[in-house]
């Protein structure tokens, strides 16, 4: 070799070559040893190069590597310093004065003001001790460097007895893989996998680990680096892979097998041909593909590889499903999801790092999975630890999730107790289509993509949506509900879902058997239905789709369309003050406990029914009621009416919603006279009660002058109130302080021949168009508003079937904190007008 190609220089910057330096050095520190001096060898890299010569140029970046080499020369001699590449360069160093001189080359570069990302130089070093070549010390500073290159802020990094360990370990790594391999070192653990709207297994994730001789457990991080860099990685994943299939065969005999997903690194594709390794190590233990999903990272992607490209395309082709790891983890763009030929994305964990406690890291996720189901892909959010973690990832509508909170990768041995301490958790076959469908559903906005595309969905908006689950045998469930949906819950009735799909499993429930109906109807003419309840005052407009079947269920998506907006008003203490009028409608009205055989007398307008047995049960109270006033030959009709054991019964084939009869009892004159007694099932609380009310036949309203509400009579519950509402004869609505309808009762309703509460809300009486010839309603109510009374006055109105009729009707002021706020009134139809 001719010599002067020994001892060249670089061209740019006049340091030494590589040989050049290497030469001078190994005098150097023969030297530095014999006289008892300490050097270390250092590699020092430029970083952010890249970023700096796009915003300058090209020479500007070529003038920075000569300020590095001028600032390396002010601190050290000419023969210590070498150019290591083009960004990188080498130097001997005395141990001492390594940061010094780091430092010193730091600031002589050009720093700018208004950059993210300012250049920097950094270090790696290593002493040249124990008989080290230059060579192995220079290795062991290139390892120091890369330790610190990203996350670390210092300058300069020493290869220290932390990073000898990892160093060794990864030469042990790349040395002893294929013993491992024999020995059975090497494991494949699993992961479980759980889907969001069952809470159950679904299908698992592959994780190697290495049970070391000599280092112990290693987690994948500390060998599949190195496997990669020295070209290994297949033999590993092909390793993996094998057990996987073996552990999937051995489940499968005790049936606890679950489909599972192995790792695959770029570098399989370049290394082998992977899709022939994979699918004949699968042959060999008869795993069906539909077993096996194929997980590539988003890293891996970015290289836009053809090759790669094409052997994914393979896997697909032969019928794999494929997912998208470590989604979002910073490494390329939202352009891998474009012409994406994955089934499911895999949201990296990074991503719910604080989702917690930053409302921006909610957004991100939770548009990402409304985005990524807009394109027909399935979500899977992985690193969830914590119960709000799952819990937002479910009302974001995300599918799939896994995490240390459901558990961690476990060993063969741990994975099937696992398997069989929840088999009644996991997915059965048949399922998985079901639950895919409802849960592509996407909750954000309600859209839905179909397999053919996006199929824009009839709801459309940031509204409250529920998936729900009808069964055919009426059950009803909720599969996921977005945020939206829980307050709206929340906010009209206090509810936790629980208590909601309880109050639906309960077949009288109002609300239960308008969700069947519009249901039913929605799968008989495959449109979207709508339907109306009141809750709390408010009157709630929801609307239903179907989703998709499956053997005796169906899905449905429920969006609330809307709610009324007068709350203000409708409130309902507001209008427990102002309809007490409605007691006095009752002679008597009591609230029977029948679970634990409590009673209690909320109303007496005549003081003659007072209580008989306060302290007994309600059986006591109706045996000595009836014994007191019932006439005799009605008193056994009077006690099977009563009979609280058979009322959900009799409720059951009623026409209405409660139970109401006639009797023969003494009135206050002390005749025997006709009385009405209802019994009127509420829900206060959660708990089934029963209202037992006892008017005359014919009411004569005005004994108002007894009104004596008990004590004890507070109204715990809108439900009494609306009770009462529904089971008087009376027409009642009432109105805001411009006259507009705030609400009415389902008589007022039936009497004008409305469908529900929404054609009138709102509407003042000449909106409606029923001025005309009655102008004197309008003045009575104006008087009203200002604080008077009006009592039995007559009037016309056209009722349902549009025959003219005579009402006669009492208006009274709505209050709050002695501030009239909207008017009541109630009518009561007196017979046809005479011509
Ligand atoms: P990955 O594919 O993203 O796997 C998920 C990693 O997150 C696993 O780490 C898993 O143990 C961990 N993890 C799961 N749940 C939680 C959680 O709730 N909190 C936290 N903090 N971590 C959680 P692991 O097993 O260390 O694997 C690391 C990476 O190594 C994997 O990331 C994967 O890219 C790669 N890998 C693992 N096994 C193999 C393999 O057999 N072949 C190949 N090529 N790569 C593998
Ligand atoms: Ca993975
Ligand atoms: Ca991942």
């Amino acid at each position: 070799m001719p010599s002067f190609k020994r001892f060249s220089r670089d061209a740019l910057t006049g340091l030494q070559d590589r040989a050049a330096f290497a030469h001078q050095a190994k005098q150097l520190i023969n030297k530095a040893s014999a006289r008892g001096l300490r050097y270390a060898a250092a590699y020092l890299a430029l970083l952010d190069m890249g970023p700096y010569v796009s915003r300058h140029g090209m020479d500007a970046g070529e003038e920075i590597l000569k300020t590095i080499a001028k600032g390396l020369r002010a601190s050290l001699p000419e023969h210590q310093l070498g150019r290591y590449s083009s960004g990188t360069f080498m130097a001997i160093i005395p141990v001492d004065d390594v940061d010094q001189v780091v430092e010193r080359v730091n600031k002589a570069l050009p720093h700018e003001d208004n950059s993210a990302s300012h250049i920097k130089v950094k270090a790696g070093w290593c002493e040249i001790v124990g008989g080290l070549t230059l060579h192995e010390a220079m290795e062991r500073a290139i390892y120091a460097f890369e330790a610190i290159r990203s996350n670390d802020p210092s300058y300069a990094r020493c290869f220290d007895a932390d990073l000898e360990i990892a160093f060794r370990r990864r030469a042990y790594v790349v040395e002893h893989l294929d013993d491992a391999i024999k020995r059975g070192e090497i494991r494949a653990f699993a992961q479980p996998i759980i889907r969001t709207i069952t809470g159950r297994v679904c299908e698992v994730e592959i994780l190697s680990r290495w049970q070391s001789e000599e280092y112990g457990f290693l987690r994948p991080d500390e060998f599949i680096p190195e496997l990669e860099s020295h070209q290994l990685i297949h033999r590993l994943d092909i390793e993996v892979i094998r057990q996987a299939c073996k552990q999937w065969a051995e489940a499968a005999t005790l049936g606890l097998s679950v489909p599972f997903g192995v790792n695959l690194s770029r570098l399989d594709f370049e290394l082998t041909d992977i899709y022939t390794a994979v699918t004949s190590v699968m042959a060999d233990y008869n795993v069906p593909i539909d077993q096996v999903h194929i997980e590539v990272t988003e890293s891996a992607l970015a290289s836009n590889d053809e090759m790669l490209l094409a052997d994914i395309e393979r896997f697909r082709s032969g019928g794999f499903k494929l997912y998208l790891d470590d989604f979002g983890s910073g490494y390329s763009s939202l352009r891998v999801l474009e012409g994406s030929s994955f089934d499911v994305v895999k949201l990296d964990k990074s991503l719910l790092d604080e989702v917690e406690v930053n409302e921006r890291a909610r957004a991100i996720v939770a548009d990402s999975i409304s985005m990524i189901k807009r394109l027909a892909l399935e979500t899977l959010c992985e690193g969830v630890e914590t119960e709000d973690q799952f819990i937002f990832l479910k009302a974001v509508g995300c599918q799939k999730v896994q995490g240390f909170y459901f558990s961690k990768p476990l060993s063969h041995d741990e994975i099937l107790p696992y398997l069989r301490e929840h088999a009644e958790t996991y997915e059965y076959e048949g399922e998985e289509s079901y639950y895919k469908t409802v849960g592509s559903v996407n909750l954000i906005d309600g859209t839905r993509a179909s397999v053919q595309g996006i199929e824009a969905a009839t709801f459309l908006g940031t509204q409250p949506f529920a998936l729900i689950e009808v069964r055919d045998d009426q059950r009803i469930s909720f599969l996921s509900v977005n945020g939206a949906f829980m307050r709206f819950v929340y906010s009209h009735g206090g509810y936790s879902l629980e208590q909601l799909t309880e109050r639906l499993g309960d077949s009288l429930s109002d609300l239960r058997n308008k969700a069947l109906y519009a249901a039913s109807k929605t799968l008989q003419t495959k449109e979207p239905q709508q339907f109306d309840f009141v809750s709390e005052g408010h009157i709630c407009t929801l609307g239903v789709t179907h989703v998709c079947s499956m053997r005796g269920r169906n899905a449905f998506l429920v969006e609330v369309l809307s709610t009324t907006g007068y709350s203000r008003y409708n409130d309902f203490r507001l209008l427990e003050e102002s309809l007490r009028f409605l007691y006095t409608l009752f002679k008597r009205i009591d609230l029977l406990d029948r679970n634990d055989g409590s009673w209690r007398n909320i109303y007496l307008n005549v003081p003659r029914y007072t209580a008989q047995r306060e302290d007994g049960t309600p059986q006591d109270e109706i045996d000595a009621f009836c014994n007191t006033f019932i006439h005799p030959d009605d008193r056994e009709r009077f006690l099977e009416f009563y009979d609280l054991s058979t009322v959900e019964e009799r409720l059951k084939d009623a026409p209405t919603d409660h139970l109401a009869d006639t009797f023969i009892a003494l009135s206050d004159s002390e005749r025997y006279e006709s009385h009405i007694f209802a019994i009127i099932p509420v829900d206060i609380k959660g708990r089934r009660q029963y209202l037992s009310c006892m008017r005359d036949l014919d009411l004569s309203l005005e004994s108002v002058a007894h009104q004596r509400l008990n004590a004890n009579a507070h109204v715990d519950d809108e439900a009494l109130l609306t009770g009462l509402l529904e089971v008087t004869d009376r027409n009642i609505f009432w109105k805001d302080t411009k006259r507009r309808f705030l609400g009415a009762n389902q008589n007022f309703l039936n009497y004008y021949g409305f469908e529900s509460l929404e054609d009138i809300l709102g509407h003042t009486d000449e909106d409606m168009g029923w001025t005309e010839g009655n102008q004197h309603y309008r003045d009575d109510e104006w008087r009203v508003l200002q604080g008077d009374r009006i009592h039995k006055v007559r009037g016309k109105t056209t009722d349902a079937k549009g025959e003219e009729r005579v009402i006669e009707a009492n208006k009274m002021p709505l209050t709050r904190d002695g501030r009239i706020v909207g008017l009541v009134g109630y009518f009561k139809d007196v017979g046809p007008l005479d011509k």
